[in-house]
């Protein structure tokens, strides 16, 4: 099956916007089989946009369209996609009444030509748009669908994966099956570096990989007939991956970093505490966020000045006036001063400079130390992170979970 995008907007040609819809739909198409040999770029024009519906009409078997489902004026896709099948427009109530409901419910009063945003072809198989009021639309013509979606990003992705993508997979005869490799400790450039080999070469299934703050997550993504022989496919990718960049991951199934931590200490039946510096009560919340994490959680402590330290956690008065609170010692003696007060098997500690000021010399604003102790010493970790205060306080939580997994997934 050969499908054909047009990104519909002037805004698109005069470079004031970047075809995020375009980038968005090729990668998520690419694992499905179908095939997308032409994307097209073309203003607010009716008359070139029919040309351009013709021509991918001429070529293709479906032909995806983003943008232009507004109530203006300027917005006319619906109108020369339907003129261009020879269907005629008229009103659904049903989508009228949703578009009155959504503006309702804002408190805002819908306008007239608003209505617009309510007419298909009769015969339209409409496509339900939760985050705005431009439903989309499927046009079915001899054999041939046009397939309309509204251009914002936010609303165009849902629809895209909630409803296009299962449309034009059922057309095609296929269906998908993924799994998420879950990597935290190595750079998205690292890591397709490394993987580019392997990237490069697999059509079915498809590595595709996301980066998200501190984070990596790689898409592996077969076509198949079920579940079953998807997973054959996606399993021999996923030990390649493995082999290839080792325990930097930490999940196979798309799970968070906390999640791992926290089924890992509910299957070792191992209980936890955590003593938060400049991390402020994220790491707490990183496993409170878990239901059941009663089973070990047992106790956070947010120990932010030297005298919260001292007193709390039994750090010593020496180590604070001679190597400072950000530093190796401090962290050991915070976990270990957790640990012993809370009487579990574990506990974590984080103590750094999350910025923008402070700091010393040779350790800068993102120098971190994160420790675990545990039954058998104590290991702790310098970081020098990057990146605003935010940031720096989210990737600081992250190397403290990482440790924990590295610590006891291992053991
Ligand atoms: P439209 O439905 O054409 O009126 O588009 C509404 C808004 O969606 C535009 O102002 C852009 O912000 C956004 N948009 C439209 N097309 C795209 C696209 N291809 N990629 C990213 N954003 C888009
Ligand atoms: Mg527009």
């Amino acid at each position: 099956m050969i499908a054909e995008l047009i990104c519909v907007g002037t805004e698109l040609l005069m470079g004031q916007i970047l075809n995020t819809n375009a980038h968005f739909i090729a990668k998520e198409l690419a694992p499905s089989g179908i095939d997308m040999y032409h994307q097209v770029v073309v203003g607010d024009n009716p008359k070139r946009l029919a040309e351009a519906v013709r021509t991918a009409l001429s070529r293709a078997d479906v032909v995806l369209l983003s943008g232009g489902l507004g109530p203006t004026d300027d917005d006319l896709t619906k109108e020369t996609v339907a003129e261009a099948l020879g269907k005629e427009l008229v009103l659904f109530e049903n989508e009228w009444n949703g578009i009155v409901s959504y503006f309702e419910s804002r408190g805002r009063t819908v306008a007239p030509n608003n209505k617009k945003q309510a007419m298909f072809p009769k015969d339209a198989i409409i496509l339900p748009n939760p985050n705005g009021t431009a439903p989309g639309c499927i046009m079915e013509a001899e054999g041939k669908a046009a397939i309309l979606m509204p251009g914002p990003p936010r609303e165009l992705r849902p629809m895209f994966l909630n409803h296009v993508l299962p449309y034009l997979l059922e057309k095609s005869g296929h269906r998908l099956y993924s799994r998420e490799v879950r990597i935290f400790g190595m750079g998205e450039s690292d890591v397709t570096y490394r993987l580019d080999e392997l990237i490069k070469h697999q059509s079915n299934p498809t590595i595709a990989p996301y980066a998200k703050t501190g984070e990596v997550t790689l898409r592996v993504t077969a076509r198949c007939r079920d579940d079953a022989e998807g997973e054959a496919l996606v399993a021999p990718v996923i030990a390649q991956i493995r082999a290839t960049i080792g325990d930097v991951v930490y999940d196979t199934n798309g799970r968070e970093l906390a999640e791992v931590c926290h089924h890992a200490l509910i299957d070792a039946g191992k209980t936890l505490a955590v003593a938060e510096s400049c991390t402020g009560g994220r790491l707490a919340d990183a496993f409170i966020n878990y239901p059941g994490s009663s089973a070990y959680f047992v106790e956070g402590d947010v120990t932010y000045s030297n005298d919260a330290k001292m007193r709390r956690l039994g750090v010593r008065k020496e180590t604070l006036d001679t190597v400072g609170a950000v530093s190796e010692e401090c962290a050991r003696e915070m976990a270990e001063g957790c640990r012993k007060a809370a009487g579990t098997d574990f506990a974590l500690s984080t103590t750094g400079y999350a910025g923008p000021d402070g700091g010393e010399p040779d350790k800068p604003v993102g120098t971190v130390f994160v420790a675990l102790a545990g039954r058998d010493g104590t290991v702790v970790k310098r970081l020098n992170l990057f990146g605003d205060r935010d940031r720096i306080r989210h990737t600081a939580t992250l190397n403290a979970l990482d440790l924990l997994r590295r610590n006891i997934c291992t053991k």
